[in-house]
């Protein structure tokens, strides 16, 4: 069963991806309201309403990623998965809420959730979502990159992968020193250059496709993510995701499974 997955915000003023295949939505991260998310979808031809989803997915409690998980659990009127890290009392009172462990699956119908911890300044997880025969990974907010990480995408077809920010445009930007410190730090964001070391990690794997997200507006620009990552990413294609617009990705099967056959 095909996957599809429809971008309605990536990168720090927002991030939320609906993720179809099997007749199952599943919502990951809840950064725009139901309003906009409705508006970004009928961009691209879908609607949310009335079916609305079947999860929200929460994968941490940054407010581009969490703002909006109130607002919208109650408006589809879905449940609200969310692991131990996410305090969120108040959400936790108003909303259906269903507790994941960071690093299980869980299944929403004939979808298979898979998460990884991910070091970030926030208890945080990536995400693998699969239908029978298609997967796909979502992965952003990473401080750097791990084993756990590289296993995770490496068993999806396609991933949207973070490249927050050019090291150099950093250093030289506007950003104060503490906010560049927490950004570049352990438990911040991936550059270009650590989203390529992620990229030539997957070479060799299921991975066929990746698109770049969670790029910063001020420290970077799709040409220098581009560009680093390709170089990196052998026999992988990938593209930018534009930022402030929607998406819609269909995820094929690119590599075939390595079979071991004796000839
Ligand atoms: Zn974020
Ligand atoms: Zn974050």
């Amino acid at each position: 069963m095909v996957v599809r997955a429809f971008v309605l915000a990536t990168g720090s003023s927002g991030n939320a991806v609906l993720v179809e295949a099997a007749g199952v939505r599943v919502l990951v991260d809840a950064g725009v309201g139901p309003r906009q998310a409705e508006e970004r979808l009928a961009a691209l031809g879908e609607r949310l309403l009335p079916r609305g989803v079947d999860a929200i997915v929460a994968t941490h409690e940054h407010g581009d990623h969490f703002g909006h998980a109130e607002k919208l659990a109650r408006a589809l009127e879905a449940p609200l998965y969310l692991h131990p890290g996410i305090a969120a009392p108040r959400v936790r009172r108003k909303c259906h809420v269903r507790e994941f462990v960071p690093g299980a699956s869980f299944r929403v119908g004939g979808l298979e959730v898979s998460t990884a911890v991910v070091p970030h300044d926030a208890p945080q997880v990536a995400i693998r979502i699969a239908s029978d025969d298609h997967a796909l990974g979502i992965a952003t907010d990473i401080g750097h990159v791990t084993h756990e990480l590289v296993d995770l995408l490496g068993a999806c077809d396609a991933a949207i992968v973070e490249a927050n920010h050019c090291s150099e445009l950093l250093a030289f930007g506007p950003y104060p020193p503490r906010v560049q410190a927490r950004i570049a730090g352990h438990l911040g964001h991936l550059s270009n250059a650590q989203c390529a070391e992620l990229a030539s990690r997957l070479v060799g794997s299921r991975i066929g496709k990746l698109w770049l997200g969670h790029l910063s507006r001020t420290n970077n620009t799709p040409e220098r993510a581009l560009t680093t990552v390709r170089a990196a990413a052998r026999r992988i294609a990938v593209e930018v995701l534009p930022h402030g617009e929607s998406a819609a990705l269909e995820i094929r099967r690119v590599r075939a499974y390595q079979l071991a056959l004796g000839f």
